[in-house]
């Protein structure tokens, strides 16, 4: 009862004082109030010095006191005469083609602006362009400022240049394809690109059957002026085969037919939307293997592994794309279809075209058949995984390996310790035993007795001499695919950390490992999770990698360009076997000279005039580096 009293109490006593302050409130501002007057006379003294004069005697002046009309009218709007001076001398030296023939324009005159630049009307692009290239020297507004300009610079590039995808070309392509060969909804997965991070805005999926599929689409295309973007398996780890904006996207999938294989030369013809993992497996029938091997084998395709020139882990036995390619069937950005099908291992007529779209990433033309040599399959194969002090003992061992095992190396891989955290962490796997650097080594060969040997002597003399703390090695299928996957499992274990920045490079081996422990340093207060790194340290070639719980753009911040730069001053390359894409095209200067951009542009213009063919990726969207 007591607890009610009180609570009454103190309610009357809240609305006592309420009542009290309505009252005041009302009391100044009532204006007819006596008090009002010196009041605010004081306050309008003491603030600016001077006493106001209101008008309180109702509504201001009318013109009539009974009309509600204010006292002046809108003045009239004066009609502009078109016909003045300054109108009439408007666009006077548009026309610079005076006295020729009425072929030269505007645009063509224009140097030092980027292809993509030349003809826009207006000068909106000019500005636009004239800020990139004065915040690329502000260090510390990369690359968000950057990157704040993609949506104008897109809007630019897309709607001035190209046409807008309408019903009719839709028809079209229904009719010449089929029903089954165009897809219009439900285009989120192929938008998307691999890391998630990339999304275009496509609303057409083409999947042509064959090459004449090809060379009708791009005929098309080429007349109607829209761009496409060529799709393979979708691995590509710098966004290289998702659009931009709207491009049609041709994938490439329904192009996956075995057309011949010889058993005795090791000879694969085959469509270009052929799946890595399929060839491997049907190669591997007739007692061969493919050239190159890659974590992502089970998706990529062998247009998308030519088109990027992939390495991945035989290249240190094997070599790359261009050597082992031997044809090629592209389609080019109008529709010709150019066949470079030779099967010849020797073949010194003229130019060796087919090298000019290894790497070309689908901006030269499309891909659509491959002929690739594959080397017999050994008889024998080792893994063999070793537990490492530093990266120092890992040159040691790499030295000693290149000496003693040479010819039977396939595979030469670095793992560092937080690299085989996130793969314990994340993918619940358990390597053998602890290391700082771990070294996975896979070695091939027809004599088993042999390798055997060899091998038994290199561990020994590695464990004498200090090298090797720990180490494993078997020929046991099983054994060995558990040990590949400790390495194969990084990638996808990385991403469940919520976000991945990726770089892959390639360094000198005296740099290769103090990029990590730079930015171990670097990262060390920020939001990141992790500064791991691994790689095909055999090839130079390191995988570095940042991860965060979510996108922290100050982490970015700390790493891009800055990380270019380094790998750029000491000799390196910003991208060693992933590409350029949409993501790395602009540094492009980091690692080729300004000659040589200019001559990989004057390829562009000579094979896809109208730059059809995947815009924005690869090339930068300057000229000048
Ligand atoms: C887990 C994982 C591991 C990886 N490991 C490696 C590795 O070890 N080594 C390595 O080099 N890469 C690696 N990658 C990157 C990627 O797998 C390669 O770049 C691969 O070659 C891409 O093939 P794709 O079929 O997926 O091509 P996409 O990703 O579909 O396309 C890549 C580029 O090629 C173009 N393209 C695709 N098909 C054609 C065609 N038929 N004609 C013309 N252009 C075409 C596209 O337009 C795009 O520019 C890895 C990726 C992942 C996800």
């Amino acid at each position: 009862m007591n607890i009610l009293r009180n609570l009454l109490k103190t309610n009357a006593n809240r609305n006592v004082f309420a009542l009290k302050a309505i009252e005041k409130r009302n009391h100044y501002n009532d204006v007819n109030n006596k008090e009002y007057l010196p009041f605010e006379k004081k306050k309008y003294e003491r603030r600016h010095g001077y006493t106001p004069h209101y008008h309180t005697k109702g509504l201001l002046p009318r013109v009539k006191d009974d009309s509600v009309l204010p006292l002046c009218s809108i003045p009239q709007r004066k009609k502009p005469d078109p016909w003045n001076k300054r109108e009439a001398i408007f666009g006077q030296n548009d026309y610079i083609d005076i006295l020729g023939d009425g072929e030269i324009k505007p645009h063509m005159i224009l140097k030092n602006v980027p292809f993509w630049l030349r003809g826009f009307r207006g000068n909106e692009m000019k500005t636009l362009q004239r800020k990139v290239a004065i915040f690329r020297h502000f260090r510390w507004l990369r690359p968000q400022k950057l990157r704040c300009f993609n949506r104008s610079r897109f809007y630019a590039i897309f709607s001035r240049n190209y046409n807008k995808l309408v019903r009719d070309d839709v028809e079209h392509f229904v009719k010449t394809l089929g029903e089954n060969s165009v897809k219009t909804d439900d285009l989120d997965s192929y938008n998307e690109d691999w890391l998630s991070v990339h999304k275009g805005r496509s609303s057409l999926v083409l999947f042509p059957k064959s090459t004449l599929d090809v060379s009708r689409i791009l005929s098309y295309c080429s007349t109607r002026e829209l761009p496409l973007v060529v799709q393979g398996g979708k691995t590509s780890l710098v966004a290289g085969s998702v659009p931009i904006s709207d491009e049609i996207i041709l994938c490439m999938s329904k192009m996956n037919k075995i057309e011949s294989f010889d058993d005795t030369s090791g000879i694969l013809q085959c469509q270009s939307g052929c799946i890595l993992q399929n060839l491997e497996e049907f190669v591997g029938q007739h007692q061969y293997i493919m050239p190159y091997d890659l974590g992502a084998k089970g998706s990529c395709q062998i247009g998308g592994n030519v088109a990027t020139n992939a390495a991945g882990l035989r290249f240190i036995r094997y070599g790359s794309l261009h050597q082992n390619v031997l044809g090629l069937e592209v389609v080019g950005a109008n529709g010709t279809v150019l066949n470079l099908m030779s099967s010849m291992r020797k073949d010194n007529t003229g130019y060796d075209l087919k090298q000019l779209f290894i790497g070309s990433e689908g901006t030269l033309g499309v891909i659509t058949k491959v002929i690739i040599l594959c080397p017999p399959k050994p008889q024998y194969k080792v893994v063999m995984l070793l537990s490492l002090n530093s990266f120092k003992c890992l040159l040691s061992i790499l030295k000693e390996a290149k000496s003693k095992l040479g010819e039977f190396i396939s595979a030469f891989e670095m793992i560092d310790f937080e690299s085989m955290n996130v793969v314990v962490d994340n993918l619940k796997l358990t390597p053998p035993f602890e290391a700082n650097i771990y070294a996975l080594i896979e070695l091939s060969a027809n004599d088993s007795n042999l390798l055997e040997a060899q091998l038994t002597n290199f561990v020994e003399e590695g464990i004498a001499d200090g090298i090797i703390k720990d180490g494993t090695y078997s020929s046991d299928i099983h054994v060995m695919n558990k040990l590949w996957a400790l390495r194969e499992g990084i990638p996808e274990a990385l991403l469940k950390d919520g976000y991945c920045y990726k770089y892959d490079v390639s360094l000198p081996l005296n740099h290769y490992y103090e990029l990590v422990e730079l930015m171990r340093e670097k990262l060390r207060s920020t939001k990141a999770v992790r500064v791991c790194s691994f790689g095909h340290v055999g090839d130079f070639n390191l995988h570095f990698n940042v991860t965060s719980k979510q996108f922290e753009p100050d982490v970015l911040r700390l790493i891009e360009p800055q990380i270019y730069e380094w790998i750029s001053d000491r000799g390196g390359s910003i991208s060693a076997e992933h590409g350029l894409g949409q993501r790395k095209n602009n540094y492009i200067h980091l690692s080729k000279s300004r000659e040589a951009i200019e001559i990989m542009f004057s390829l562009k213009k000579l094979f896809d005039p109208k730059l059809i063919l995947n815009p924005g990726k690869m090339l930068p969207d300057w000229k000048k580096a």
